[in-house]
């Protein structure tokens, strides 16, 4: 099975992103890579909804501030001008687990707005109070806990995916400790529920950007991916792209990915298809 889509991709309106990311490069790039769907997903935090307290991390509504509705809505019609070159181009955010609230950063009135949506509960780095990196325990278990609040959110029903589930971002040790920290038993409860909600699992590649093959297939996050698919969760794909280099790589990763977990057309979430 060939991956097609891509459902994780930011542009120049993500503030961490390259200036030069671009909707229409990537469509361009589309083409050469064989890819026939791609996700907009840049960074957003809804200004209906109040940060203030959310903000765990010095700096954090300094980021998501300027990624309101109306900025990342501009996207919107420069999707528009690129239709009909052959490739489905869909509007969607990366939003944000909201600790302060309990739920996702996101307001029902705009998430039905969007094409697709996903969360991370491992964007730790900006949301998780820095005293929890240590010991190793706390952190996993603000993963879970974050894990659980999103899929248990009022706005679940307009979940997509979950983004990089577990996989800690600019962890300042390896982020993959963390991962063996949660038990089977865990994973499966919350798998379980992800699935009965619709909610898919995104396998994320841009961690492997730079490893080797051999790395990847010793990867631990594998053992998660595949007890959400003995749990019956559905699966996206995700570049990550902050810029134009990384889908020269998407397509060895999307097939290591795919023969790794065994996975057929079943399993992959109706959007994507
Ligand atoms: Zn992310
Ligand atoms: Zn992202």
């Amino acid at each position: 099975m060939k991956i097609t889509h891509d459902l994780h991709i930011h542009t120049s309106l993500s503030l961490c992103a390259s200036r030069e990311a671009s909707a229409a490069g990537y469509v361009a790039l589309a083409k050469q890579h064989g890819l026939t769907r791609l996700g907009f997903a840049d960074h957003y935090w809804d200004e209906r909804i109040d940060g203030t307290h959310a903000f765990c991390r010095d700096g954090v509504s300094g980021f998501y501030n300027p990624q309101n509705t109306a900025h990342i809505e501009q996207l919107r019609p420069q999707l528009d001008a690129l239709r009909g070159q052959g490739i489905d181009l869909l509007f969607g955010c990366e939003t944000e687990y909201d600790p302060y609230h309990h739920g996702v950063a996101i307001t029902e009135e705009v998430a039905e707005t969007m094409d697709f949506i996903i969360v991370p509960n491992s964007h730790t780095h900006m949301m998780m109070p820095k005293e929890l990196y240590q010991p190793y325990e706390k952190h996993a278990a603000y993963m879970v806990n974050a894990y659980r609040e999103i899929i248990e959110s009022p706005v679940s029903r307009y979940i997509t995916a979950m983004a990089h589930p577990f996989q800690a971002v600019c962890c300042p040790y390896d982020n993959r400790i963390l991962i063996s920290l949660i038990t089977d038993d865990e994973y499966r409860r919350l798998f379980d529920r992800t699935a009965e909600k619709g909610i898919a699992i995104e396998i994320n590649t841009s961690c492997w950007y730079q490893k080797t093959d051999a790395e990847v297939e010793a990867d631990p996050v594998w053992h998660l991916f595949s007890l959400a698919k003995e749990c019956g969760c559905r699966f996206t794909f995700g570049s990550d792209a902050h810029d134009h280099q990384v889908h020269s790589v998407y397509a060895a990763h999307t097939a290591l990915a795919c023969r790794l977990l065994a996975l057929r057309e079943v399993d992959l979430a109706i959007i994507t298809r």
